[in-house]
């Protein structure tokens, strides 16, 4: 019987890694459902056109079903856009599909093209009437103009690092672009959060991977490492995540013991955040 300590204000954070196939998904869907499970109001934003967080989060996806693309069009605010997630009541959704994928060169010349979601986000989570513990924002690998709304419209980063020997280097790539949207366009931003995914403790490379991320980011890396799981890559295949799918397997505890980590840092967490905005 666990407890999972409530944030004092709503926690934004971007899925993030330019590299495919990390876990982005996988862990926004199953952090998102596992803080849902415990009791906290929760929002995912699929950002890639390619929509899998929005299959896995059971939502079914129809012609004429409002997206992600209408919210940053501004054809439809987030409120009328967000769909419940079937399996936890405390989890909304706000679906993408491939059409998202034009975003990106039709917003191109807009004045404002970094700020539609954060402006969309802003202006929803002051006027919704439920109050939303953690928005979760699932990014495209990529670092253009879908991933640069997002991380401009939170406070975190959480970046997912696949045990694998290129880890690193992807990783750095990754952190200097984030220095530059903090630069740039937010000052706000941390990175809060990373963690290790497809996590094979019968490998040397698995244990390496996770110990340099430690000394390198010893307060950023979660304790907690995803194990490699069938049960994990199968949910997705009957829209579930793995925390309803298979609730007792060793995928959903791990997920469930991340989330747990990262409801357990809030504080901190937004602390560092306000610590940013008030030495600017
Ligand atoms: P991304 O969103 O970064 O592209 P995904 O979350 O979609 O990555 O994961 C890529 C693939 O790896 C998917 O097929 C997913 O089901 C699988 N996968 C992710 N995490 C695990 C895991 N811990 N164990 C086994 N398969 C995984
Ligand atoms: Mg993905």
């Amino acid at each position: 019987n666990i407890t999972f300590p409530k944030p004092s204000a709503t926690r934004l954070i971007a899925v993030a890694n330019q590299k495919g196939g990390v876990g982005k998904t996988t862990t926004t869907v199953n952090v998102a459902c596992a803080l849902a499970e415990y009791g906290a109001q929760v929002l995912v934003i699929d950002m890639d056109p390619q929509g899998n967080a929005t299959t896995a989060l059971g939502i079914v996806r129809e012609q004429d079903m409002r997206t992600t693309y209408d919210v940053i069009e501004g054809r439809y605010g987030i409120e009328e856009v967000k769909l419940p997630c079937k399996y936890f009541k405390t989890l909304d959704v706000v679906p993408a599909s491939i059409d998202l994928s034009g975003a990106e060169l039709e917003l191109a010349n807009l004045p404002d093209r970094n700020q539609l979601l954060n402006n969309a986000l802003s202006y929803f989570l002051e006027n919704s009437k439920v109050h939303y513990d953690y928005v979760f924002i699932d990014c495209p690998p990529s670092l253009g103009l879908l991933v640069l709304n997002a991380m401009c419209s939170v406070n975190e980063v959480l970046i997912p690092v696949q045990a694998e020997y290129y880890a690193l280097e992807g990783l750095q790539q990754l952190l200097h672009t984030i220095s530059l949207v903090q630069e740039n366009y937010n000052h706000n931003l941390i990175v809060s959060t990373m963690v290790i995914t497809m996590f094979d403790k019968r490998t040397l490379l698995s244990q390496e991977v996770y110990e340099e991320v430690k000394q390198h980011y010893p307060k950023i890396v979660l304790k907690t490492t995803i194990p490699r799981s069938v049960k994990i890559s199968e949910a997705p295949s009957f829209a579930q995540s793995v925390i309803s799918y298979d609730s007792r397997g060793a995928g959903s505890i791990a997920y469930s013991e991340a989330a747990l980590e990262i409801a357990e840092r809030s504080q901190r967490v937004l602390k560092a955040i306000d610590k940013r905005h008030v030495d600017r």
